[in-house]
């Protein structure tokens, strides 16, 4: 007989246990163009300043910014043009009282010059003469050099998974390779009698296999590299046989389905039964995602999600996007304050039981005076169209009795 009763543990117990699992930290060396989305294995230092050298960001005039302090449309200063400049000129001239350069938005500026007023603020009154009517102070439409990063200081920090923009700071430096942590690898198991793969046609009584894709495509979106290992039926010796599999080969082990306490549920005992099996946690304070298992086989670590399609994702969001940002060596990667999420006002009121974290499906309305809703998606349990629907989950926390229509409250974006 069973133990029917699950020992919930919080939202945060969970990450707390999954937290204490190694990172994979295993570095190694890219190319820039094979780097988004990876994690950055070590400090990235500057080697040099960015900007090399002082540079307009406006086309207009290199001036000295005393030489144009008060003037205005009524009282124009004149400026004489010493030169014009092309955008890779590198200005051998200085600027004296009264003198000005004519320069091009990323143009370096001559020396004398410590501002840029904009060609707009100007007026071309004779072939080397200028008035300029409007003031403009020093540092004005000037990038300095060493503005962005300075020689020696760090650029990009170790663990930060790296976006477009960081992407970008190392070009500029000319890093066209670095050194990044691989990312982890990680099985995908689906147990249930009932299933069948994606390009069969189900028999009457089975269904297809949704839970590998979008576990696969949330792994993804978590920075790890996915390992389909397909259908396994409800049998203790054939699960046996692939979770051994699966924790010789990978990083870590999702397995959907059997994950609560029916006869057909095999996952806690498969688990417990590994040579090095330990179960750390089943049933978290989570809805939708109650019957999720927390388990290690020696130091990898193996997630039991349910079988029910919303709910394997909602842990999977809830849980496990985080903690594979951790496997992948993402520092912070627990921090919820860092999820992409918004704040809206809710449509009606919803219940909730307190002790459990809910996370409800809304889709975000913006009405006509700009404020956010959010609005519940209704759909059954085991249908897929809540998520599908949904532009973002509703995080009621687990004190929470429930919220109150016109409330404002967390939404995680999905
Ligand atoms: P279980 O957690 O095994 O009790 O499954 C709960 C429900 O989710 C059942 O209706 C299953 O048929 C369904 N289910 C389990 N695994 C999958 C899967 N991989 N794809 C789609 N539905 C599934
Ligand atoms: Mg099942």
């Amino acid at each position: 007989m069973k133990n029917d009763f699950f020992e919930v543990q919080s939202v945060d117990a969970c990450q707390h246990i999954l937290s204490s699992f190694a990172p994979v930290l295993e570095a190694e060396n890219v190319s820039l163009d094979q780097a988004l989305s990876l994690v950055t294995a070590q400090d990235v230092r500057a080697d040099e300043d960015l900007p090399a050298y002082s540079r307009s960001s406006m086309d207009g005039y290199a001036v000295r910014a005393r030489d144009c302090f008060g003037a205005g449309e009524s009282n124009p200063v004149y400026l004489s043009v010493k030169a014009r400049l092309a955008v890779d000129d590198y200005p051998q001239i200085s600027l004296g009282p009264g003198e000005c350069a004519e320069i091009l938005t990323g143009g370096s500026l001559p020396s004398g010059a410590d501002a840029v007023v904009m060609v707009e603020h100007t007026r071309q009154i004779a072939e080397d003469e200028i008035e300029v009517f409007r003031s403009l102070g020093p540092g004005d439409n000037i990038m300095l050099s060493g503005e962005d990063c300075r020689s020696g200081q760090i650029a990009l920090p170790a663990g930060k998974r790296l976006r477009p923009q960081d992407l970008g700071v190392l070009a500029a430096l000319g890093q066209s390779r670095i050194e990044v942590f691989r990312r982890p690898r990680v099985a995908i198991l689906s147990t249930g009698d009932e299933l069948v793969p994606v390009d069969e046609k189900p028999a009457p009584g089975k269904i297809r296999d949704v839970n590998s894709t979008t576990l696969a495509a949330w792994c993804a979106r978590a920075g790890a590299e996915p390992w389909l290992m397909g259908i396994v039926q409800d049998q203790q010796q054939d699960l046996q046989q692939a979770v051994a599999l699966a924790v010789n080969q990978a990083d870590c082990v999702l397995l959907s389905g059997g994950s609560s306490v029916g006869t057909r549920d095999l996952s806690i005992e498969v688990i417990s039964s590994l040579p090095q099996g330990r179960i750390l946690a089943h049933g978290v304070a989570l809805s939708p995602g109650k019957p999720t298992i927390l388990a290690a086989q020696g130091q990898i670590p193996i997630i039991g999600l349910p079988g029910q399609v919303t709910s394997a994702q909602v842990v999977m969001y809830v849980l496990g996007l985080p903690f594979l940002a951790h496997l992948g060596g993402e520092d912070q990667a627990f921090d919820r304050s860092r999820q992409a999420r918004v704040w809206a006002r809710v449509k009606r009121n919803i219940a909730s039981q307190q002790g459990r974290e809910d996370y409800i499906r809304v889709k975000l309305v913006q009405d006509a005076k700009g404020l956010l809703w959010a609005e519940p998606v209704l759909a059954k349990s085991g249908l897929l169209r809540s998520l599908l629907h949904a532009d973002g989950l509703l995080r009621i926390p687990a004190q929470a009795e429930g919220v109150s229509a016109g409330g404002t409250h967390e939404v995680w974006l999905l």
